[in-house]
């Protein structure tokens, strides 16, 4: 497709970019690969808003990819972070702000005794499935296609985010002896979590599954899928290690285990938590996590771990996160979500609109999506018309069709006007679009 809507400083950004760093980015999904076209590189973001390199504003619905649920540059954040910086940015030592982020989350999420903290989601599943392996003396790993967990090597496999995204089927770089302990099955099935687990009785050390998954857009777990895996997990003495890097502490104030109660082994944290600094961490039972060096023998590190920024930005943020703050972010978030439905419907395209909480992926196809297969069945072209329009008309989507939308607190009645004024000139470029 042609791209009227030019972007020359951002376009010279990019040619730079991709002088010095493979493809131009340190991310795969920020260079609009799945749609074309050129990635806005952003310089300022407020409340809901972001603006480019070439001062075009837009309604910012991809929110970092989850952290900035109260908007961008929210001022107590920011207040905290310049207090926090002005002591110091980095200390090696203990501090007081990871006491008290780790307390925060203790006080959220009943089944986090005790917590960890790293700085990304990837090295939080990296480091829960070391645990887990190290707890149970077992090697096998069961998780689902299309969850992402991050790009650990044994975790790569049949992965969503940015490995459906640019249609990879797994990666090179990851050996079969990474890769062979782990078991790929496919989301929502439980009769084939029940037949692995039986074709390896006593090997299988854990089950990681995103905890509404969000990675091959959102694909909500059927009823009883979850306490499913719960229930299989502990009757065959495996962890079932909950991955809500992108639901904790977003979709409530105790993340999906907020909304379904099925308690974890293991969880893994990011994005919401760090207040868009690199904070994340893992927790759970405090019987699992003594086996973490120093208190046991299970190895975990980091120079940065508990950052003083990232931890005064996360505090901040989650103290911010009342009630109130989620009832908000889930408004709007329904408020949009019905928007997108209507202005579709009026144009007849075929979608459906999925949603785990507050966080919502419009899929171009009749049928209901539960699980990879089905997600990649969609009409992913039509998204690609669809995203454009909305770009050019000052409207931040995902760029690519297997991705959340996210919302935020900053989200007010002038930003889901320009949503809605948008959405009717999308529709008619999605109904018009071919494959
Ligand atoms: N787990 C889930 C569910 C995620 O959505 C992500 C990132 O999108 C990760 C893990 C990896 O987190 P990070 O990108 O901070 O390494």
């Amino acid at each position: 497709m042609s791209f009227p809507y030019e972007a020359p400083v951002s376009q010279s950004l990019f040619d730079r970019a991709s002088a010095v760093t493979p493809g131009g980015v340190n991310s795969p999904v920020r260079a609009f690969r799945a749609v074309g076209g050129t990635p806005r590189f952003m310089v300022s973001g407020t409340g809901p808003y972001l603006t480019d390199a070439d001062g075009r504003e837009y309604v910012d619905l991809v929110c970092s990819w989850g952290p900035m649920i109260l908007g961008h540059a929210h001022p107590e954040v920011i207040a905290a972070v310049q207090e926090a910086v002005a002591r110091g940015t980095s200390f090696g030592t203990p501090g007081a702000g990871e006491v008290e982020l780790a307390e925060e989350i203790v006080a959220r999420i009943e089944p986090v005794e005790q917590v960890r903290l790293v700085s990304s989601g990837t090295e939080a599943t990296m480091s829960a499935i070391r645990l887990a392996r190290g707890f149970t003396g077992r090697p096998k790993v069961i998780k689902f296609a299309g969850c992402y967990h991050g790009h650990v090597d044994a975790l790569l496999a049949a992965a969503g985010s940015g490995v459906a995204t640019l249609g990879l089927p797994d990666t090179p770089g990851v050996t079969g002896a990474q890769a062979g302990d782990t078991i790929v099955l496919p989301y929502n099935d439980l009769a084939a979590v029940r037949a692995a687990f039986a074709a390896h009785p006593g090997e299988i050390a854990c089950v990681i599954t995103e905890a509404a998954p969000g990675n091959m857009g959102v694909v909500p777990p059927l009823p009883g899928f979850n306490q499913g895996l719960k229930d299989l997990c502990a009757g065959d003495g495996a962890l079932y290690v909950s991955d809500e890097v992108m639901t904790g502490f977003r979709v409530s104030k105790a993340g999906w285990y907020g909304i379904d109660g099925v308690r974890p082994d293991l969880m893994t944290f990011g994005k919401v938590m760090g207040g868009g600094f690199p904070a994340a961490a893992f927790g759970g039972r405090a019987d699992v996590m003594a086996h973490l060096a120093p208190a046991g023998p299970v190895y975990q590190a980091g120079t940065l771990s508990g950052n003083p920024i990232a931890t005064a930005a996360g505090v901040t943020q989650l103290r911010l996160l009342d009630d109130a703050a989620y009832a908000k972010v889930d408004a709007v978030s329904a408020q949009v979500r019905g928007l997108v439905t209507d202005a579709l419907a009026k144009e007849g395209v075929a979608h459906r609109v999925q949603a785990a909480g507050n966080m919502f992926t419009v899929f171009f196809t009749d049928a209901e999506v539960t699980d990879y297969d089905a997600a990649k069945a969609q009409e992913s072209f039509r998204f690609t018309a669809f995203f454009h329009s909305m770009l050019s008309q000052g409207v931040y989507l995902p760029p690519s069709a297997f991705e959340s939308w996210f919302l935020s607190t900053a989200h007010d009645a002038a930003a889901v006007e320009r949503i809605a004024a948008a959405l009717p000139a999308a529709a008619r470029a999605a109904a018009a679009a071919t494959a």
